[in-house]
């Protein structure tokens, strides 16, 4: 019997593609531990002046990390710094610590951090990832100040070794943004997502990473050899020789579909039966849409606005607004952009609008319900997606719509940003499309009759499996319920398909079931025209698309409306597509 231990496997999320083998470097990094400190009353003034100077320090620091970043990697992952920036002029965090120093007297990094801990709990009280994103930025910017209020050395010495996988519980964008790529060659955290401003950076970086790994930071030790797959989320501490032969033959693998990526790029969507299928792309970040294209993307399916406003401290103006819309829609000039008015609300809402104490959140003032008390916010975000028309075929997507009073409601303030925009000159398209989302079993019954008041539909099928299911998306210990191919959801998407194709309005998927292989054919199958997924699975489904016949698709689909539970809806899937389904690139191996 061998006595070398077998390597140790992780699983978590993939957030940047690649694949690298390295040695561990452990980076403990925490908000420093700060003591309950009392001062007298003479020294206030010190503690403020104290505070004021680090704050000042901070902005600086922050203010060239952001012109560097610039240069380095672009404008939009320079303002990857932006809400950490705001957040230094935030009266919630600046007057809330100055009141701690000046009315209980407490030392200034004791005032901020207890300041700081109260704003977390705030901002805790949700587990959307978009959120929890904010708290990322938050810890950055805690250490920033604390650091310099305390005087400790920087964290983040990684000495200089070279050939670095980066092992932590979690990361900070500071930290990413100015790491060396001839030294590091992967990051793999505890803690994260996709959409952390640190693993946004590292895919700009084109840095392997992998987030979500649960305890991985306490079980790598320095030194260790680690092989991160950013691809299929797989970690190995100490690979042993089949786990190197497998590294090996991944990192072949991935080198060869990246050839082949390269090449589906440039080529059509088009089944083997010469069916041509719409392939958009789904983006959270403006910053996004360079690689969407680069992806081969046919326009944008489903562009989500909320990172304009959730973390942030103040409404934004309709010029940044109409900036960031309008970057896109040059990006992707002549083709599509369905861009998505605020979906607020549910576990969502910026802290500037005061979210309302709700008994269940994601059944309460969400999405195009906020619109009639929030008037001011739309009206601007309307005047801002309407003068971007002027630099696309820009169109207007509405979120958890249930009537057509919801979709009249919205016209009527479209009409009053076209009648300003037209008074003051400034220029637009008089014939934008406005859309509305299918997110509810409510408006997949009625999607005939919303049909008849819209340009067009998205289905937006996180939404929907989650209302359909009664399964809060959210949840991690329901995920095993949320089940897309419950043949209730595939009925409602027939009916949707159904009603868009009488109406003569196109009908769009854009949840994550479009970005899975047998989401993506069972949704055309079942008559969905155009799918929109995040870039990073664009080319995998394109390829799934050249490899089948729609007539099979469309047979396939048509035999799972008839299951009686998803488990058959696979069945039948796999019998019939199998041999498509198989060859997929996710697959670890
Ligand atoms: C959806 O619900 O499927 C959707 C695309 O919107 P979001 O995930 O932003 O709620
Ligand atoms: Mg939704």
């Amino acid at each position: 019997m061998s006595d070398v231990a077998p390597p140790t496997v992780f699983e978590g999320f993939p957030v940047a593609e690649g694949i690298a083998r390295g040695t561990v470097r452990r980076i403990e990094w925490c908000i420093p531990e700060v003591a309950h400190t009392v001062v007298q009353a003479a020294s206030v003034d010190r503690e403020l002046g104290l505070f004021r100077a680090a704050l000042t320090d901070a902005r600086r620091q922050l203010e060239v990390l952001k012109r560097e970043t610039e240069v380095r990697l672009g404008p939009v992952e320079a303002r990857i710094f932006d809400p950490q920036i705001l957040m230094l002029d935030d009266p919630d965090v600046v007057e809330g610590t100055e009141r701690y120093v000046a009315e209980n007297r407490l030392a200034a990094a004791r005032a901020f951090h207890w300041r700081m801990l109260e704003l977390k709990e705030r901002w805790s009280q949700t587990d959307h990832p978009m959120v929890l994103d904010r708290l990322n930025d938050l810890a950055d910017l805690k250490l920033r100040v604390l650091n310099r209020l305390l005087a400790l050395p920087e964290p983040w010495d990684l000495g200089g070794a070279t050939g670095v996988v980066v092992v932590a519980r979690d990361l900070t964008p500071s930290f990413v943004a100015t790491l060396d790529t001839d030294r590091v060659v992967a990051l793999a955290t505890d803690e994260g997502t996709r959409t952390s401003h640190w693993a946004i950076l590292a895919r700009s970086l084109q840095i392997p990473a992998v987030a979500g790994l649960n305890r991985v930071s306490s079980k790598a030790r320095d030194g260790q050899v680690m092989v991160v797959d950013g691809r299929s989320g797989r970690v190995v501490i100490d690979p042993d020789e089949r786990e190197a032969e497998r590294f090996e033959s991944r990192r072949s693998a991935i080198l060869g579909w990246r050839r082949e990526i390269a090449a589906i790029a440039r080529e059509d969507a088009v089944t083997l039966d010469r069916t041509r299928v719409v392939l958009r792309a789904n983006l959270d970040l403006p910053g996004e849409a360079r690689q969407a294209r680069e992806h081969g993307a046919d326009g944008i399916g489903l562009f989500r606005t909320e990172f304009l406003v959730v973390g942030r401290n103040t409404a934004p103006g309709e010029e940044e607004q109409y900036r960031a819309y309008r970057h896109v829609a040059e990006t992707f000039a002549g083709r599509p952009m369905l861009i998505r008015t605020f979906d607020l609300g549910g576990d969502k809402f910026p802290v500037f609008l005061r979210a309302p104490a709700e008994e269940n959140p994601l059944l309460g003032r969400r999405g195009v319900r906020v619109l009639p008390d929030e008037t001011t916010l739309f009206l601007t975000q309307l005047r801002a997606m309407l003068r971007a028309t002027a630099h696309g075929d820009v169109r207007i997507m509405v979120p958890l719509v249930n009537t057509p009073e919801e979709i009249t409601s919205v016209r009527s303030l479209l009409r009053t940003a076209a009648d300003q925009l037209r008074r003051e000159g400034l220029p637009f398209s008089e014939q934008v499309k406005l859309g509305a989302m299918i997110e509810t079993p409510a408006a997949a019954l009625q999607a005939r009759q919303l049909a008849a008041h819209v340009d067009f539909l998205s289905i937006g099928t996180n939404d929907l499996v989650q209302y359909t299911l009664a399964v809060d998306r959210t949840s991690t210990r329901l995920a095993h319920l949320f089940d897309e191919l419950h043949p209730a959801v595939l009925r409602q998407i027939s009916m949707v398909a159904d009603a868009g194709r009488q109406a003569g309005v196109e009908v769009n998927a854009c949840g994550e079931m479009a970005a899975r292989p047998l989401g993506a054919l069972l949704l055309l199958g079942l008559g969905v025209e155009a799918l929109s997924v995040a870039w990073p699975s664009l080319l995998e489904i394109k390829r799934l698309v050249r490899r089948c016949r729609m007539s099979a698709v469309r047979a396939a689909a048509s035999a799972a409306l008839h299951a009686s539970a998803s488990c058959d809806v696979r069945r039948r899937l796999d019998e019939s597509l199998g041999d498509v389904l198989g060859s997929s690139f996710r697959s670890g191996t």
